[in-house]
């Protein structure tokens, strides 16, 4: 998984013509600077065009543009009212709004909207406008990876924990409004210092990639797996109640059981055997809180460790305990 972190930040990049999307209710203008791009030093990009509000907004939500140009005025809409509704769209194409004005705070709303840079109709010309591309296309790639260090696990490349918070807490409030369940897998590594005092911190590494992919390959893309501290790992599972992420949760322990870690160092190619202790809680069976339902897995992985190791353990035996 190392391999592929960090992902590929524009998979529009290739030996294809990268694509520009135009928002403008007005063809002249699509005419005009569909001649200047073909007219850049650089790339050259290849300009679409959507002529409405509506069409705009589902064409910028593709995702499939590398860059986009939005008109001000979009007959009686406002490009500043596209771009408060493209939300997390703009995370992956750039957008430079256009006018026809230089009057009042337009620069800064645009830029406060989500725009990531701005230009004057007639200050247009083939260098400006290749500037101005480039800019917010290298802006926005940086933008990106930024946010996916920030948010993910750079041995891993799974989420990070504050990542992992963050969704806990979101889906948390999701759960709690709709009146919907949740659970939560906490796993640690059985004896997993041995792997680093045996073979070194570097196959250790590989070791916990081996079990990131195992661990993301077997849960659905709608669930989150992230690495929530040295060896140990943590799955929100939405829409899932106790019964069935136990069931989850079993499958990824005796997957792991069956495959090893394959590894070659210096003396030779190892196949070193890991196993993996959890335990599961539910919303909101285990908690009112997002927090409480995480302590409980918590401490039903304690439980799990006490019991042996490579087990899963339900919060729901913490109750006979007491
Ligand atoms: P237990 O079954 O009780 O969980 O035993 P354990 O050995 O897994 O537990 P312990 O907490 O004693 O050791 C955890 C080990 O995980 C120690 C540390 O070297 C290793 N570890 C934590 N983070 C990393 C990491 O980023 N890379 C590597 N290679 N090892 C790590
Ligand atoms: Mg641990
Ligand atoms: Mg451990």
């Amino acid at each position: 998984m190392n391999s592929e972190f960090p992902p590929p930040l524009n998979s529009a990049a290739g030996s294809r013509r990268r694509k520009i999307l135009l928002i403008d209710d007005d063809e002249a203008q699509y005419r005009f600077l569909a001649d200047m791009l073909a007219d850049f030093r650089k790339e050259s990009f290849d300009l679409e065009w959507s002529s409405n509000f509506t069409a705009g907004l589902d064409a910028l939500a593709s995702g499939k543009y590398a860059g986009c140009l939005l008109d001000y005025q979009l007959g009686d809409r406002s490009g500043l009212d596209l771009l408060r509704q493209a939300g997390p769209a703009l995370a992956a194409t750039p957008v430079i709004l256009i006018t026809g004005w230089t009057a009042g705070d337009i620069d800064l709303e645009a830029i406060n909207a989500g725009a990531l840079d701005y230009l004057v109709k007639t200050e247009i010309t083939p260098r400006t406008l290749e500037r101005s591309l480039r800019y917010v296309i290298k802006m926005s790639e940086s933008m990106r990876a930024l946010q996916l260090l920030a948010t993910h696990d750079d041995v891993t490349g799974l989420l990070n924990r504050r990542e992992f918070d963050r969704l806990l807490t979101e889906e948390w409030q999701r759960a709690s409004r709709f009146g919907r369940p949740f659970a939560v897998t906490i796993v640690d590594l059985d004896r997993f210092k041995r792997v680093n005092d045996t073979f070194g911190h570097q196959v250790g590494d590989g070791a916990l990639r081996h079990v990131a992919s195992l661990l993301a390959g077997q849960v659905r893309s709608i669930d989150r797996v992230a690495r929530y501290g040295g060896e140990e790992f943590a799955i929100i599972q939405i829409e899932t109640d106790l019964a069935s992420a136990l069931v989850t949760t079993e499958r990824l322990r005796a997957l792991l059981h069956e495959i090893p870690f394959q590894t070659s160092v210096r003396d030779g190619d190892h196949s070193i055997p890991l196993t993996l202790s959890a335990g599961v809680a539910a919303y909101p069976a285990h908690g009112d809180q997002a927090f409480e339902v995480v302590g409980s897995a918590d401490r039903a992985l304690y439980l799990a460790k006490s019991r042996g190791r490579n087990c899963v353990v339900s919060a729901d035996d913490l109750k006979v305990r007491l």
